[in-house]
């Protein structure tokens, strides 16, 4: 079972949290077709290194790039690469830092110029949907009360959540105890304390929830080939109330970038 962490862990957490929120805005500013994945890597190693962290994700169990950017119908751990982006398109930036000691982890998908209506309300339904897991995520409840809230959402839309990925603690690992899962039954799992930071992050197919794992051994598809969203936050859990460490505030305030 995870750690509470202490108040002053959390402040450096903080810290890291919004380092990540920053970059993902770095990255969304940068999204636009004509525009390779290579190029949303490199501007967001680049945020990353200049803000004194170090990109986590890089030389992970063999991850050869600084973030994730999965395309399409890639539901997560997509390779950065030289695949120019194309109007219609979405691309998720899931994106790890390593600062003072503590990880940070969020992740955000953006539509690539206009979309169709089909894939802007699974963009709609699944960011939605971690602020519904982030409201059950309070002392006392249970990570299956995380994952109902966000599959009961998700489902009433006749979207699917990916059951084989799974949102997780954080700390001074990447990931921590416990696992939260994006689907589940309120009242399971392991019990929700005061001070635990968790990553809730749903993966959600506009088609079924079946995917597969890519040849290259990290990318994973859709297996109809339908558009995956996945959005990711790290909150700390508290009596009452959840508190967000990251914030997607960066990228939406506004329309304009916030420091
Ligand atoms: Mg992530
Ligand atoms: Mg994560």
């Amino acid at each position: 079972m995870a750690r509470p962490k202490t108040e002053e862990e959390i402040a450096l957490m903080r810290e890291n949290a919004i380092l990540v929120s920053r970059t993902l805005a770095e990255v969304g500013k940068a999204v636009a077709p004509g525009v390779s994945t290579a190029k949303l890597n490199k501007v967001a190693e680049d945020f990353i290194r200049d803000n004194g962290a170090i990109p986590s994700f890089l030389g992970f169990e063999g991850f050869p790039a600084a973030i994730c950017a999965s395309v399409n119908d890639v539901v997560v751990h997509g390779f950065p690469s030289d695949y120019i982006l194309k109007e219609g398109d979405i691309v998720t930036a899931d994106i790890g830092t390593l600062y003072k000691g503590y990880n940070g982890d969020s992740a955000y998908t953006f539509p690539v110029g206009e979309v169709d209506a089909k894939t802007r309300k699974l963009l709609d339904v699944t960011k939605a949907s971690l602020y519904k897991g982030i409201e059950a995520a309070v002392a006392g409840n249970r990570t299956g009360d995380i994952g109902y809230a966000v599959q009961s959402y998700v489902e009433s839309f006749g979207f699917s959540v990916v059951r084989e990925l799974e949102g997780h603690g954080i700390g001074r690992e990447m990931h921590e105890a416990p696992g939260v899962p994006n689907y589940g039954r309120r009242g399971h799992g392991p019990r929700l304390i005061d001070g635990m930071t968790i990553c809730i992050e749903p993966m959600v197919n506009a088609g079924s929830r079946s995917v597969y794992l890519d040849r290259n051994g990290w990318a994973v598809h859709t297996a109809d080939r339908s558009n995956s969203a996945h959005y990711e936050l790290t909150v700390v859990v508290r009596n009452g109330k959840a508190e967000l460490l990251s914030t997607f505030d960066f990228i939406e305030k506004d329309g304009k970038i916030n420091f």
